[in-house]
This record gives C-alpha cells, structure tokens and sequence, in this order.
C-alpha cells in the first residue's frame, strides 16, 4: 500500500508537522512517523523562547481520529530546546499545539471520545473503539481540570447537559456540558459528580454573564 503524505497530511489535519512515512501494523492500524516544522519552544524554567537545538527526545506515540477503518497512531519525537538564560542550561521538550505534554492521545481523538461517552460508560466507550478504561478516565480527568475558553465561543445558541456514568448501574457519573460551535459539536465542560475521585469539586463554572 502507498501512500501520498501530502494527501495524508491534509487529512490528519494537524498543524506544524511533516509526514516521513507510513507503516501498516498489526490490527488495521497505520502507524504514522511524523517529525515537527515548528522552530523553538519556551523554557519550561523561566518560560522565555529558546531555540537552542538539543536534539530529540524518546518516541512518542498519540493516538489521532481514525481514517477511513483504519486507527491512526502518530509517532513523534519531539525537538529538544536547550535555555542559555538559565544556570545549568536545561532543556525543554517542544509540545505542539494539537496534543497535551504526557498525554497518549490527540486533542482530536481526547474531543472525540468526550463525544461518544456523552450517555454512555467508561466500559462502553472501551469496547467500542479498543482504548483501555484508565487511557478514557485521563482523559475525563485532564478535561475536568481545565477551565472553559470562553473567548473561543461566540456564540452559545444551544447547549446541551448529558451525562457519562463512570460505571454501568452506579451513581457515580460526570455531566457533560456540550454545544455547537461553528457548526461541530464540541464538548465545552466537564462537571464532577460527588463521587469523582481525581477532582472532587467541580472546577467548570457556567455562571458568567455572557450567556
Ligand atoms: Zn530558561
């Protein structure tokens, strides 16, 4: 099988990276080697830019939205910065735009799962698209902790409250707060049932004037 890495390119939809080439794995899975375009990082010390190379750090895999039947995994090793501002001149790892740093999945695939577990379970989600439990309850965890970006919404016309219940037949479940925004469903917060053992309170607040 070939593949043409603009045409891939365009339809992984990701900024700042270039294509190298394409492995078919195991399990319909296409295995994507991508390096960045992007120059530079801030330090993670004293967060001035820095574009002292230093190499590259270890092989990350992220796993993207599927293609066609296909699971896409990206695999990245990302730039290494080194800060000449700094005493001991330590380096940063560059993280791009489209992944959170540690995190095993895109931002695209992170939306994508909050979408399918809207009225669904943890074990649900799991099974249907072959991502482990603890993988889709980071996920859940990492989006609790975040505030909503307002400035990116300009307008909240209809929104909906579902829930995802963290176990089948429990209590224990996680709203979710979701709307369209220019035209795609985006899941817009997360609020904590009492039983949410990584953030016990809610830190998604819908109450602001604008609305
Ligand atoms: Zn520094």
């Amino acid at each position: 099988m070939t593949f043409d890495k603009e045409t891939l390119q365009t339809l992984l939809n990701l900024p700042d990276i270039a294509v190298d080439r394409v492995v078919l794995g195991e399990r319909k899975t296409l295995k994507v080697y991508v390096h960045s375009t992007l120059e530079g990082t801030n330090c993670h010390r004293c967060g001035r830019p820095i574009d002292h190379e230093y190499g590259h750090g270890q092989e990350i895999e992220l796993r993207h939205l599927p293609l066609f039947a296909y699971t896409v995994v990206l695999i990245l090793r990302p730039k290494r910065y080194q800060c000449h501002f700094c005493e001991g001149r330590p380096t940063t790892s560059q993280t791009l735009s489209w992944y959170t740093r540690r995190s095993r999945v895109t931002k695209a695939f992170e939306q994508q799962m909050l979408l399918e577990l809207i009225n669904s379970t943890l074990e649900d989600v799991s099974r249907k698209h072959a991502i482990g439990v603890d993988a889709l309850q980071g996920i859940l965890d990492r989006n609790m902790a975040c505030d909503v970006d307002w400035n990116a919404i300009e307008r909240l016309e209809v929104i909906g409250i579902d829930e995802i219940a963290l176990k089948k037949g429990h209590r224990d479940f996680v709203v979710v707060i979701s709307a369209y925004i220019n035209e795609t469903l985006h899941v817009i917060g997360l609020l904590g049932g009492p039983c949410s053992q990584a953030h016990p309170r809610p830190r998604v607040s819908l109450e602001r004037s604008s609305i």
